[in-house]
């Protein structure tokens, strides 16, 4: 029997932001451990942030995601991790991604400021199926613009 897929969604401060001269190297090393591992566990999903915060969904098996997560919330780079759902779902949203960036990569800062407001989120404000929906109709974008 197939096991079960799930969704994992949280959000959490952005602790590089302010000690950084620019976001791009904190966030590259960021994806690149997380590509190399989720392609590894078979996790797939989609990362987003702003000077702020950072929104993630996370999916796979239970525990595969549950171990992705463990590991997330010891990161120093970000705090306050919080959980907004754990479900489980039938279809992965980002099936080709390991680890999507939303809002395409490192152009220097100027490109990162303004991704920050493009993407305009404030998680507290959101609920988990708005940070999936914002996070899943901006990778489509993506996915278009990168055919385009
Ligand atoms: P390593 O190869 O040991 O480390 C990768 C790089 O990150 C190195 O440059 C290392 O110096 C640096 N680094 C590692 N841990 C820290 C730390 N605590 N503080 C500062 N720098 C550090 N990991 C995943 O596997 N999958 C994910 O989807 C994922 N998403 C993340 C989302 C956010 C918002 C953040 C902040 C982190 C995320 N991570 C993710 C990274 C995760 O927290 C661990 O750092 C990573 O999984 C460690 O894997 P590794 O041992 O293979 O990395």
């Amino acid at each position: 029997m197939t096991e079960q897929l799930y969704r994992l969604t949280y959000y959490s401060y952005n602790e590089i932001a302010e000690h950084a001269d620019g976001l791009a190297d904190p966030i590259d090393s960021i994806l690149e451990a997380s590509r190399r591992n989720n392609a590894h566990a078979g996790v797939t999903g989609a990362l987003m942030f702003n000077s702020g915060y950072f929104g993630q969904v996370l999916e796979g098996q239970r525990r595969a995601v549950e171990a992705t997560f463990e590991r997330i919330q010891r990161d120093t780079r970000h705090s306050d991790v919080s959980l907004l759902a754990f479900e489980i779902v039938e279809t992965r949203a980002f099936p080709t991604w390991s680890m999507g960036f939303v809002g395409t990569r490192a152009d220097g800062k100027a490109r990162y400021d303004r991704i920050a407001d493009e993407s305009g989120f404030d998680p507290l404000r959101m609920k988990a199926h708005q940070l999936f929906e914002r996070l899943r109709s901006l990778a489509i974008e993506q996915e278009h613009n990168k055919e385009g």
